[in-house]
This record gives structure tokens, C-alpha cells and sequence, in this order.
């Protein structure tokens, strides 16, 4: 259940001098209150939406309608909202998604930085997921490092989803016998996107 809602934060209260309560007419007598409201999410504020002022009298008690004041109370009134500054802690749930944001964004940009890197320099167990003409999933993993090539063992199952790779990459699924590849053709494989990530443990 997603639980949501508004605040408030009380950021100052003034008494005014020369005005005069529209209902009882009795003088400084009005007491005006700034606050700060904002939206959250589980109690966690996520951002202000405005300011607004709350009017009573201190001699009547009444609260006072902001729309039927006289003009000089309206005119404090924005002066007041306009003295006042939000809270920068309202602002922590925009602050909380734009972090979460940019860190998938970071890691996503990390790792295909990674990818890329190890491409083009393989290293001994290096594992290459990779695509099969049918769509499926398998691996293939690197047993020694030459120049032009890389010879590696064939993992002998494949899987239907990419998530199912870690299921089988496991040590006995691999072939015992080796398979030579030159680096052009795993360039190739890159380009085609039939290889699409490279673990490295
Ligand atoms: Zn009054």
C-alpha cells in the first residue's frame, strides 16, 4: 500500500502592526502564520508545493477568510510568504529519486564500460554470454589468451531466459575439449550483438 500525503512546516508568525480585525474591528490584533507545505510518500517528504498563510484574530478568535481581508492584510500577507524560505528538507524526496536515478544510470554506463574493456583485452575465465541462432542462452568461457585468439570450453547446456545463465554456469556443464576463436570473429559476435555481457570473477 503506497501511503501519501501532504505536510505543512511552520517557518514564522508575525503580529502585524495598524491592522484592524475585519470581524471584531479591534486593533494589532490579527496574528498571521507562514507555512511551508509539501507531498510525501511514507512520511518521507518528496516536494514543497507553495506557501500559505493562516489568519486569526487574537481578540475574536476568528479565523480570518484569506479572500475577504482587507487589502493591507493581503499585502502583508505576501510580504510575510515572500520573507520566508522553504525548508531544503522538503525537497529530500526529489533529492532521494534524482540519486537513485543517476546511480543506474552510473551503473549501466559502468557496465558497459566494463564489457567493452573486457572485449577487447580477454583474460583467462572470462565467461562470454551469447545468443544462439534460436534464440537461446549459453556461454562460453576462456581457458588461454594469444594474440589474434582465445581458446575456450563450450558450456554444453542452454537456457530460455538471460536469467538462467547463472544456473548454468557451473564448472561441469562446460566441454572438455577446447575451441579456438579468433578475436575478429568475437568482434563479429559483439557487432551482431550475439555476444551481449562478459563476467569476470
Ligand atoms: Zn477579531
Amino acid at each position: 500500500m503506497l501511503i501519501y500525503g501532504t505536510g505543512s512546516k511552520h517557518l514564522k508568525t508575525e503580529q502585524p502592526k495598524g491592522i484592524v480585525c475585519p470581524i471584531c474591528k479591534s486593533e494589532d490584533s490579527v496574528i498571521m502564520s507562514a507555512y511551508s507545505r509539501h507531498a510525501h510518500i511514507f512520511w518521507i517528504p518528496l516536494f514543497p508545493f507553495g506557501k500559505t498563510v493562516a489568519m486569526q484574530c487574537q481578540n475574536c478568535q476568528e479565523v480570518l477568510d484569506k479572500k475577504n481581508v482587507p487589502e493591507q492584510l493581503k499585502t502583508k500577507s505576501q510580504e510575510l510568504k515572500k520573507e520566508t524560505t522553504t525548508p531544503a528538507w522538503q525537497f529530500i524526496g526529489l533529492l532521494l529519486i534524482a540519486l537513485l536515478i543517476g546511480g543506474i544510470a552510473y551503473s549501466d554506463y559502468q557496465s558497459e564500460q566494463n564489457f567493452k574493456s573486457y572485449l577487447k583485452t580477454p583474460q583467462k575465465n572470462d565467461v562470454y554470454k551469447y545468443t544462439t541462432e534460436v534464440g537461446m542462452y549459453s556461454t562460453f568461457k576462456v581457458i588461454e589468451v594469444s594474440k589474434d585468439s582465445i581458446l575456450v570450453v563450450q558450456n554444453e547446456y542452454e537456457t530460455n531466459k538471460a536469467s538462467g545463465i547463472s544456473d548454468i554456469d557451473i564448472d561441469p556443464n562446460y566441454a572438455e575439449s577446447l575451441y579456438m576463436m579468433s578475436k575478429k570473429d568475437i568482434q563479429q559476435m559483439y557487432e551482431t550483438n550475439k555476444i551481449y555481457d562478459i563476467d569476470r570473477y
